[in-house]
């Protein structure tokens, strides 16, 4: 069976053209969307992902802000650059990246983020939201995996979706998603007994684990949908994989994202859309 790759290249192109018509109706109208990328350290990962973020800003016409703090910034300190930029009009969201360094309390700094401005989703306010079901702004990466699976005409509704991982960030953000979309959802995570007998029954699995091509055959039902979140160095070749083991797992699957170039790119595109979100709502 010839598996549909599912292209998050395409399909993120499609969304920051959606964005970039919205930003430029919305700057006609005299309002420039602005978003606030606060970095604290010198964590040279992180120095990547927020590049990556200014350029995706620039190439939607939004506006971005730089606020770059060294690694001994005090915890008060960036508390208070929180505030301002809280209070400032012209800023419609506000991203920390994370991780922070040693001795910041991270839940601190992301409950200090005014909710109304959390573009990252990750403020109890709008998590609480998601999971009653009124989703306001919600964590990027699970979003981009909705998103994907929709635009691809992938049906959620009835099927029976498995979850591995239960972080904050992806795994249970995409869970209450699945819900909303009318998924049967189980989430598995370390302790999970018999993880390839639960899997088995996937008609879609999401792997957000963390752990290099640990997802083979053993794991997939025949027909599958699967959405690879990891990102991972491979060791030996120095190269990116994901979480699922590609090549052995395409041939029984009917439809699986790439990496890179599967949900990666989806999660900056939805960062931009959550960005436009908060502006509209302001
Ligand atoms: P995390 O470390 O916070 O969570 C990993 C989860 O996997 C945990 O809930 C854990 O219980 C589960 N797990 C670990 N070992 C397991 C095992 N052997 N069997 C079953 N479950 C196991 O990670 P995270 O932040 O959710 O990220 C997961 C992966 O997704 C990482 O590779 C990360 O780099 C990637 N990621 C990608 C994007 C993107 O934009 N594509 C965004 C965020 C994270």
């Amino acid at each position: 069976m010839e598996p549909k790759i599912i292209d998050g290249k395409a399909i993120s192109a499609a969304v920051k053209e959606e964005v970039r018509a919205e930003v430029d109706r919305l700057k006609t109208a005299g309002r420039e969307v602005t978003l606030a990328v606060v970095l604290v350290g010198d964590d040279p990962a992180s120095a990547v992902y927020v590049r990556n973020k200014k350029k995706a800003c620039e190439a939607v016409g939004i506006r971005s802000l730089s606020y770059e703090m060294p690694a001994d910034t005090t915890q008060e300190k960036l508390l208070t650059c929180i505030a301002e930029l809280n209070g400032r009009d012209d800023v419609d969201g506000i991203l920390v990246q994370l991780p922070l360094p040693a001795g910041i309390d991270e839940q601190a700094v992301i409950r200090a983020i005014a909710p109304e401005k959390d573009v990252d989703g990750f403020h109890p306010v709008n998590v609480g939201l998601l999971a009653i079901g009124m989703p306001r702004v919600v964590s990027c990466t699970p979003a981009g995996v909705i998103e994907m699976l929709v635009r691809s005409g992938i049906s959620i509704e009835g099927r029976e979706a498995l979850i591995i991982g239960r972080s904050n960030i992806v795994g249970k953000p995409l869970a209450h998603l699945m819900l909303q979309h009318n998924a049967t959802v189980t989430v598995a995570h370390s302790r999970t007994a018999d993880l390839p007998a639960v899997a088995k029954r996937a008609d879609i699995l999401v792997a957000a684990i963390g752990r290099p091509r640990m997802i083979g055959p053993e794991y997939v039902k025949e027909g599958a949908v699967v959405i690879d979140v990891g990102i991972n160095r491979d060791t030996a070749t120095g190269k990116l994989c994901g979480d699922v083991d590609y090549d052995a797992v395409a041939p029984h699957v009917s439809a699986i994202t790439p990496v890179p170039g599967g949900v990666g790119p989806m999660t900056i595109a939805m960062l931009m859309k959550n960005c436009v979100e908060l502006s509209k709502m302001r």
